[in-house]
């Protein structure tokens, strides 16, 4: 089976995800991203850190980035985010956001649960960060892609 990552979600729905990260972030000066590969080629955690460094998601003035990393063929997917959010979070919340959107790939409602997870997030985001008119996007709003199979 074809399995080329790049080609996991079509134009129409990367879109949709995109605008969602769009959304989210005219509310909040917090960034969100999302990361796929097909296979985790190690620790979940680790693996996820790894990518937000080498998407150098630390690059935040105030350390809000959040990233959506997600290994489809393994089934594994995992929600970071930078210390100024992780701070400011309330325990278990990242658990509850995973939670949820763990069902939605269950149901292989992958646009759906991503949408909804952006949204979260950034209402999240938003409690603690303001969104102010001179925002920067500081981190990619593209879904990025990696090739581990
Ligand atoms: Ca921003
Ligand atoms: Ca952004």
């Amino acid at each position: 089976m074809a399995s080329n990552i790049v080609n996991f979600f079509s134009g129409e729905d990367e879109q949709k995800i995109v605008r969602a990260i769009k959304l989210a972030e005219k509310q909040t000066s917090g960034e969100i991203r999302v990361h796929l590969e097909n296979f985790c080629p190690r620790k979940l955690m680790n693996r996820a850190a790894l990518i937000f460094e080498k998407l150098e998601m630390h690059h935040t003035k105030e350390r809000n980035g959040v990233l959506i990393y997600i290994a489809i063929r393994d089934r594994k997917f995992a929600i970071i985010g930078d210390a100024g959010i992780n701070a400011l979070v309330e325990e278990g919340y990242w658990d509850l956001i995973t939670e949820r959107l763990g069902e939605r790939f269950r149901n292989a409602e992958f646009v759906e649960g991503l949408t909804e997870a952006i949204e979260s997030v950034g209402q999240k985001l938003k409690t603690h960060f303001q969104y102010s008119k001179d925002d920067v996007d500081e981190l990619s709003n593209e879904i990025s892609y990696e090739e581990t199979n």
